[in-house]
């Protein structure tokens, strides 16, 4: 059997399961990778939002994620909630002592029901030392408002970030349809570095979803760690994501959840 690649995740946990390390674990697995994880924070939530959470330890997670990347030839990293100020900036100087591992960063500002899962001073934290560092980052349209407030449209937001270093940026349009789009469509934009820029669309599925974003970002961690380019990378993830949801299910009361084991 080929040894499948190492996809080193930091994020938090989400006991429901829907979202967080859970999320990851489950879609890097169900693509064929090995995910290791380093948690960022405990949370509390149910199905519905989140109600707080708590970060871990900074030393523990430092040497947790330091020992995964001395021991295992880690193919990719994905970065989900970041939880605290000391973790961001541990977080920060790890990227910064690999800086060849292509890195996948989902910036989680909150819970898909609602509920803060980054404090403001953290957000610009996150725009200027997680993103340059980072291969793609997955930002949906509100994150991506809140990230560079100061711009207008989605193109200017885009530039901002991709002039400050980071090198391809996904737009996900899974947030509230707007005005000039087909409201029966999700769209997603692929910003490049080079200037280029590639357009995907699904059709818009009926319900809330709990951990769609770390779905995707996982699949295209896992996709990238195992060889393909950005933009197939992008490609496939986005329909393995939309697959997981479509096949999704609703476990209690509150938002529905992705099937990442459609595929088995
Ligand atoms: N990470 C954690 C730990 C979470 O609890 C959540 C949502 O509750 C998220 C990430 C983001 O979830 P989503 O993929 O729905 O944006």
């Amino acid at each position: 059997m080929s040894i499948p690649p190492t996809i080193l995740v930091f994020g938090g946990h989400d006991p429901t399961g829907g979202a967080g390390l859970q999320a990851d674990i489950e879609t890097i697995g169900a693509l064929g990778g090995h995910a290791v994880t380093v948690p960022t924070a405990l949370t509390l939530q149910d199905t519905q939002q989140v109600f707080g959470f708590e970060a871990v330890s900074t030393t523990l997670f430092r040497q947790q994620a330091e020992m995964l990347l001395e021991e295992f030839p880690v193919a990719a990293i994905k970065i989900g909630m970041v939880g605290s100020r000391p973790i961001f900036k541990a977080l920060h100087n790890l990227l910064l002592q690999h800086p060849t591992i292509p890195t996948v960063l989902d910036p989680v500002l909150a819970g898909g029901g609602g509920g803060a899962l980054a404090e403001n001073p953290l957000i610009e934290g996150i725009r200027t030392l997680l993103m340059p560092q980072s291969t793609l980052a997955t930002p949906n349209r509100n994150e991506l408002q809140r990230l560079v407030p100061e711009a207008d449209s989605i193109e200017q937001r885009a530039t901002t970030l991709l002039q400050s270093g980071c090198a391809h940026l996904l737009v996900t349009g899974t947030d509230n349809p707007v005005p000039s789009e087909a409201a029966d469509r999700v769209h997603h934009q692929l910003f490049q570095a080079d200037g280029t820029q590639q357009q995907f669309d699904n059709p818009r599925l009926p319900h809330s979803y709990h951990g769609s974003g770390c779905t995707l970002a996982s699949a295209i961690a896992t996709r990238i760690g195992m060889g393909d380019s950005i933009s197939d990378a992008v490609s496939s993830g986005l329909q393995f994501s939309w697959n997981s949801l479509q096949q999704g299910y609703q476990p209690a009361q509150g938002q529905h959840f992705p099937n990442r084991f459609f595929l088995s």
